[in-house]
């Protein structure tokens, strides 16, 4: 079967498939296709995501599910809400034109009780979380004594979350006769077992290598020591302007520090990890998707759930052990036929696992020296050109009128001068450390690869802030939980806020709107300038509010208006 044509599913089937372009099927597909559709045997597929295993599992189950059936007739049950709903998504799509055939995703983190009642619809398909799955047998809302197939996805990744337990209290309630396939990253010793003690003489397909290695993917790396990294991954962004990239690291830790190093240096970024609540990773994710940040920190596992086609580069804050993880790293750029860049930093101890990572990938990186401050500010000149080219709406309106009488410049003075003015911060940041292996600049930088000038002068005026005797909103008098007297700006981050004095905000609803965002913390917040304009504000609030002040706000409103705040952007 070289074409979805060739293949045995019906014309409904494939006209779904057709429309989303799907012409060949991958490498999993190809073995899984005839396999589900004439046999009866169990399966276990070694697959990743992005391999097409969801339409490898799902096409020839739509092909043989009996729509008018409202019983369930399968079950797929995936570690996380962001996959459940992928899945779910995915399934939809290809049953465009099954228009009897429903399917229901039961998650954690969201109503319940909503989602028995959508139940109602009586559903062939449930795609469910382990955990919720339970609730509702418990609830007697699921019944799944006649399902057909069941689908265990990802499986290694749901025993490493601990879903043991509820995936064999699942699989005794379904009936002996269905026919299980189990999808998995990795055969580790759990799923093994798993599969010993749950699967029937399993046919074992296994897609040759897990990730395919794409030729339209540009690949770099970096040497640079512990020391200079974060300062490193500050260059590489700076010369690399307009991205839109995931920067993987190893460890929940480092992806909070690093996200933390990026916003506190004024960059539209954020963090990605399994420390998160799902509110807050929804809020991340969303704002990635929606590109108010551009930049997410994430570990891998986090990363999985977030499903998106238009990233410029990857970035390999920290290299993976795995170099199969590595090219599925490097694989979420370059798709939808884009070119895409991968940029590895790699400290000098880290060689071998490097040349390990070549030889097994058979990847060509190529090594590049960290660039200098004038190759940064070329770059970002040649920046704010591709912007100008692209950028085809109005933000706001223009009047001819506003522009002063300009005769006596040319228009390159007029550039040079705009360019100035646009590029100052950068330029000053860069001027006295060109190079990053400068030792000057070394002993100057504290380890967060600030000291800058312009921090500096931040911390000035910060402290000339504090020795003003002037009172502060915070001694206002605010009920229980006043604001206390500002710190200086180091420890603050700054907020975009959506509303403004035209939808009648003043300081004290904006003061209000923070104290009740964080009203569950024990401690109040230290809480800076507040600034309303017109349509929008913006404020500061001590930095370790920050996911509390994005995720409490997106679920309030001010005067039936809903609020968002985002960490402002340079
Ligand atoms: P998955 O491994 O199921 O997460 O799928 C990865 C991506 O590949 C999804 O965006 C699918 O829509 C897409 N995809 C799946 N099968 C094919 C195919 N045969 N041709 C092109 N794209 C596909």
């Amino acid at each position: 079967m070289n074409l979805f044509s060739e293949s045995n599913l019906s014309p409904d089937i494939l006209k779904a498939v057709g429309e989303l372009g799907f012409e060949t099927p991958t490498e999993i597909q190809k073995q899984t296709i005839p396999f589900i559709l004439t046999d009866t045997r169990d399966m276990i597929a070694l697959a990743q995501t992005g391999t097409g295993k969801t339409a490898a599992f799902s096409l020839p189950i739509l092909d043989m599910i009996d729509e008018a059936s409202r019983k369930i007739q399968l079950l797929v049950l995936c570690p996380t809400r962001e996959l459940c709903l992928q899945i779910a998504k995915d399934i939809k799509n290809y049953s465009k034109y099954m228009p009897n055939l429903k399917s229901t995703a039961v998650y954690g983190g969201s109503s319940i009780t909503d989602q028995i009642r959508s139940l109602r619809e009586k559903p062939q398909i449930i795609i469910g979380t382990p955990g919720r799955v339970i609730d509702m047998i418990n609830r007697k809302a699921l019944d799944f004594s006649e399902i057909q197939w069941l689908v265990l996805d990802e499986a290694d990744e749901m025993l490493s979350m601990g879903f043991k337990d509820d995936l064999e209290t699942i699989m005794r309630e379904t009936p002996e006769t269905k026919q299980t396939f189990l999808f998995s990253a990795t055969m580790n010793k759990e799923v093994e077992r798993i599969s010993k003690n749950y699967l029937t003489n399993p046919h074992r397909i296994a897609v040759g290598s897990i990730n395919e290695v794409k030729k339209n993917i540009k690949h770099e790396f970096y040497v640079v020591g512990y020391r200079n990294k974060k300062e490193a991954l500050k260059r590489l962004i700076d010369a690399n302007p307009n991205q839109y990239s995931i920067i993987f690291c190893r460890t929940r830790m480092e992806t909070q520090e690093i996200a933390d190093f990026l916003m506190q240096n004024g960059y539209a970024a954020d963090a990605l990890h399994g420390d998160l609540s799902q509110a807050q990773r929804d809020t991340v994710m969303k704002k990635f998707r929606l590109k108010n940040i551009n930049l997410l920190v994430a570990t891998d596992v986090a990363a999985r759930g977030l499903d998106v086609d238009s990233l410029t580069h990857v970035i390999h804050f920290s290299l993976p052990d795995d170099p199969e993880v590595f090219v599925h790293r490097s694989g979420r750029t370059g798709r939808a036929g884009k070119d895409g860049i991968s940029i590895s930093l790699i400290k000098p101890e880290e060689s071998r696992k490097l040349k390990q990572i070549k030889q097994s990938t058979k990847i060509d990186i190529v090594e590049k020296k960290v660039p200098t401050g004038d190759a940064i500010i070329k770059a970002q000149v040649a920046g704010v050109f591709e912007k100008l080219f692209t950028i085809h709406e109005d933000f706001f309106e223009f009047d001819d009128k506003m522009i002063p009488d300009l005769s006596e410049f040319t228009k390159e003075e007029l550039m040079h001068k705009m360019l100035q003015v646009q590029l100052r911060d950068m330029a000053l940041y860069y001027k006295d450390k060109n190079d990053l292996a400068d030792q000057a600049f070394s002993r100057d930088r504290d380890d967060n690869g600030r000291g800058d000038r312009r921090d500096r002068d931040r911390n000035d005026k910060g402290r000339d802030r504090d020795r003003d005797d002037r009172p502060r909103f915070g001694d206002r008098d605010r009920g229980e939980r006043p604001a206390r007297a500002r710190r200086s700006n180091e420890n603050m981050v700054r907020f975009f806020f959506n509303l403004g004095k035209k939808d009648n905000l003043k300081k004290v609803d904006m003061l209000d709107i923070i104290n009740k965002a964080t009203a569950k913390s024990k401690k109040r917040p230290d809480i800076g300038d507040i600034e309303i304009l017109e349509k929008f504000s913006f404020f500061e609030v001590e930095k370790s509010y920050q996911n509390e002040v994005v995720s409490n706000l997106a679920s309030m409103k001010f005067k039936g208006k809903e609020m968002r705040a985002e960490v402002a952007a340079k």
